[in-house]
């Protein structure tokens, strides 16, 4: 079994990038530079848009933080989006999800110029990527793909079962991996599907995005299987000072004896995400 190392193939990747950026640099041209707006004070929220920050310096990358009170108006946001895309100085930017319930999500992000949309939520992007058209891909997603890639894990033909349908996990990595390219044969899984164990345990690989800690569990997956867990629940922990820890989607300790390759939670998916949107903004401020 082979444990597929997130974290490394991150620093890995952000060393990449870095080397990328002073290039770009030395070239005469300016840092990438990425805006983050965060609403309110969510701790979950908070915290990945402070790790945003610190990879956009790993980078190279200047990066701008805007903050609002959960109480601001959604006219407010708005009027800051089309700030933001009218600014030169921005290369990309993100709307850190989710907002307070009277700002309508699927607005704001369809306020953002698809061609700054590093998270790869625009239709516009989303659509391109259905296509298999050049476009930001969604992070996670797309660090999935990442994964797969570097560890050379072979996709052609092989049954690959996505469990979750979410605009955000299950159905873009369920698109990229049916790509031409990529080649996979998908099944699709989700809360009303019947017979999950069964399916899954015809797969060769299993892409895991439920938010279910420990659902997947051995009797459901074949000798030799991938195992891609993105799920990432905080559950109670006594053996943390924070009195919580991570749990994934799958029953690791039982699952990975089986698996040919597996990722961990933490360590695995996560890290990834943010090179993914690093990757991105790289990419907006080359095509600017
Ligand atoms: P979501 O929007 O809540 O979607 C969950 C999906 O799982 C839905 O499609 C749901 O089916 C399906 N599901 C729920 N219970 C199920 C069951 N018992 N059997 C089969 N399918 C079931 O979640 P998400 O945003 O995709 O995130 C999924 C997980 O990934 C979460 O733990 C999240 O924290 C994690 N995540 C991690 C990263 C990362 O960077 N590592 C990034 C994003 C998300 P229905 O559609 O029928 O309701």
């Amino acid at each position: 079994m082979t444990l597929i190392d997130g974290k490394a193939t991150a620093a890995q990747i952000k060393k990449e990038i870095a080397a990328e950026v002073e290039k770009m640099v030395a070239d005469g041209h300016k840092r990438p530079n990425l805006a983050a707006v965060l609403v309110g004070h969510d701790g979950g929220s908070e915290t990945y848009v402070a790790n945003k920050i610190k990879s956009c310096a790993e980078c190279g990358f200047e990066s701008t933080l805007i903050r609002f009170e959960d109480t601001v108006s959604e006219k407010e946001l708005l009027d800051k989006i089309a700030e933001l895309n009218a600014d030169d100085n921005i290369d990309g930017f993100i709307v850190q999800l989710p907002l307070p319930k009277h700002i309508d999500e699927q607005k704001i992000i369809e306020a953002i110029d698809y061609r700054k949309d590093v998270d790869g939520f625009h239709p516009v992007n989303v659509g391109r990527m259905s296509i298999g058209l050049p476009c930001f891909v969604s992070a996670t997603p797309s660090g999935i793909m990442e994964l797969l890639r570097r560890y050379e894990i072979p996709t052609a033909g092989k049954n690959c079962v996505v469990v979750g349908r979410s605009n955000i996990v299950g159905k873009p990595v369920a698109t990229l991996m049916m790509q031409k390219g990529t080649d996979a044969t998908v099944t699709v899984c989700h809360s009303r599907t019947q017979d999950i164990k069964d399916i899954c345990s015809r797969a060769d690989i299993i892409i895991a995005a439920m938010g279910k800690p420990g659902f997947i569990t051995a009797d459901m997956v074949k000798e030799g299987a991938v195992v891609i867990d993105v799920g990432t629940t905080r559950v109670p922990s006594s053996e943390t000072k924070s009195g919580f820890r991570l749990k994934g989607d799958v029953d690791f300790e039982n699952v990975a004896p089986k698996c040919s390759f597996i990722t961990p939670v933490p360590g695995g998916v996560g890290p990834m995400t943010i090179c993914s949107l690093m990757r991105n903004t790289l990419q907006a401020a080359k095509q600017r």
